[in-house]
């Protein structure tokens, strides 16, 4: 039998807002019953130099969350200018970025290595969208969170949404690789 993706592995991160919630055991036990593998969990409260390598620094991904800022602004009829500072895609990313390091990096999280087939993929499901507003019921972001894009950047904060789930597999192995030692790991 092809083997290719059983041991697949991906990062769970339990946010700040999902501690303070108290959401720390439903969350893990969704995780458990869809069939996961706990091989590695730790509680601690990130360091900024965590929370900035946690995060990309590309010009790609700070583009595209610039020109999803100016698509909702045009789409709610917000003046950009004026809610951001600057209308520069790139400049919004950066915001978003210092954003959401403040966010991951303002108190404990829960850290979790899953194993599973196709491990990435179903997680991502499992969590469901970035934005709350978007994320469908029964995932964890949609059962969970009515945040949206909007709301945060007007009030110059990250979306709270309660966690992070590596979104591919390469990213799944950069972050393991940065959140775990490999002693860490159990398996
Ligand atoms: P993820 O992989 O689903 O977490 O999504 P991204 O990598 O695109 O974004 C990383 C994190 O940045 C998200 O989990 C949100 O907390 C936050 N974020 C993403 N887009 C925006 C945005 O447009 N505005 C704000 N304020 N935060 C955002």
């Amino acid at each position: 039998m092809d083997k290719k993706g059983t041991k697949e592995k991906t990062l769970l991160v339990l946010k700040p807002d999902a501690v303070e919630r108290g959401l720390v055991g439903e969350i893990i036990q969704r995780v458990e019953k869809m069939g996961f593998k706990i091989v590695g969990a730790k509680f601690i409260r990130p360091s900024e130099d965590l929370g900035m390598k946690h995060y990309p620094d590309t010009d790609e991904w700070k583009k595209s969350v610039g020109a999803r800022t100016i698509e909702d602004c045009e789409k709610y009829g917000i003046d950009l200018m004026a809610n951001m500072g600057t209308t520069d895609p790139i400049e919004i990313g950066n915001l978003v970025k210092k954003w959401n390091v403040d966010y991951l990096c303002s108190g404990p999280v829960f850290a979790l290595v899953l194993e599973g087939f196709n491990a990435v993929e179903r997680l991502r499901s499992l969590v469901g969208n970035t934005v709350p507003t978007k994320a469908s019921p029964g995932t964890i972001r949609g059962d969970f969170s009515l945040d949206s894009a909007i709301l945060a950047n007007m009030n110059g904060r990250a979306i709270s949404n309660l966690v992070h789930a590596s979104g591919t597999v390469e990213e799944a192995e950069y972050e393991i690789d940065l959140w775990f030692k490999d002693e860490e790991l159990i398996g």
